[in-house]
């Protein structure tokens, strides 16, 4: 299940009844931590970042021995979340498997900063622990050259600098250096910031592993502190 960006009031009452109803929670610390109080009585294994196929295997685990358990991803379980990996690990061993889905970052980052996401979208992400960089790089090219809006998921870490200066530059051979560009980091959670920028200054911004970036098409534009992508009405 998603348990949303962050805040209590985003997780949706089916996802909060999955884990009123769970015996077992399984997921990454900071995200139980957010849950507080809903895991009271719950068996709970917390487990560390990186760790997502153990984390599976043991939710399989358990649920095979006749646990009712639920693994929280943050957002979407089936956006770069655990949804994917439960039902490979699941294999074709028979278990009655439920997705709840979730308000992923993509939409939430869209909400803080206007409506960006109003037309055909894409959303990529930057993190080349799982996926070569020469895929990465060729989607960000496609993406560019087809004017889709672009969500970036992952855009910086500490170990992890040049993809989204590589990014920009893909996207400054396809766009103007005014186009707008929207950051959010935190969304939903302590801390938010909403920054609108321009593709020419995205880099001029601090950037991390909880920040969603949204790059607008050729028509997207800002009036009043919110993006907008238009949908074509005639207003
Ligand atoms: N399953 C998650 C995505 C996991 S990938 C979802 O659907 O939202 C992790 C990336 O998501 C982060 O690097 C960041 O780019 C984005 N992200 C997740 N939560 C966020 C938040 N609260 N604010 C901004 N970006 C967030």
């Amino acid at each position: 299940m998603g348990i949303g960006p962050g805040g209590r009031d985003q997780i949706t009452p089916r996802a909060r009844r999955a884990i009123r109803e769970a015996e077992a929670v399984v997921g990454y610390a900071t995200y139980l931590d957010l849950l507080g109080d809903l895991l009271a009585g719950k068996e709970v294994h917390r487990s560390p970042m990186r760790k997502e196929v153990e984390r599976c295997r043991l939710a399989v685990e358990l649920a095979l021995a006749g646990r009712r358990v639920v693994v929280i991803s943050s957002g979407d379980p089936g956006v770069y979340g655990m949804a994917g990996p439960i039902l490979e690990v699941l294999g074709e061993r028979e278990l009655p498997v439920e997705i709840i889905p979730g308000v992923t970052a993509a939409t939430a980052a869209a909400a803080a900063l206007g409506a960006p996401l109003n037309h055909d979208f894409a959303v990529i992400s930057l993190s080349d622990l799982l996926t070569p960089w020469a895929v990465i790089e060729k989607r960000l090219y496609a993406a560019a050259a087809a004017d889709f809006v672009t969500v970036l998921y992952n855009p910086k870490s500490a170990r992890r600098q040049v993809q989204i200066e590589r990014a920009v530059q893909i996207f400054l051979k396809h766009r103007e250096g005014g186009t707008p560009v929207g950051i959010v980091k935190n969304a939903d959670r302590e801390h938010e910031e909403v920054l609108l920028t321009s593709l020419k200054r995205v880099l001029e911004h601090d950037l991390d592993m909880l920040t969603t970036v949204v790059i607008g098409n050729s028509q997207t534009y800002t009036v009043n502190s919110r993006m907008i992508t238009p949908r074509g009405y005639r207003l």
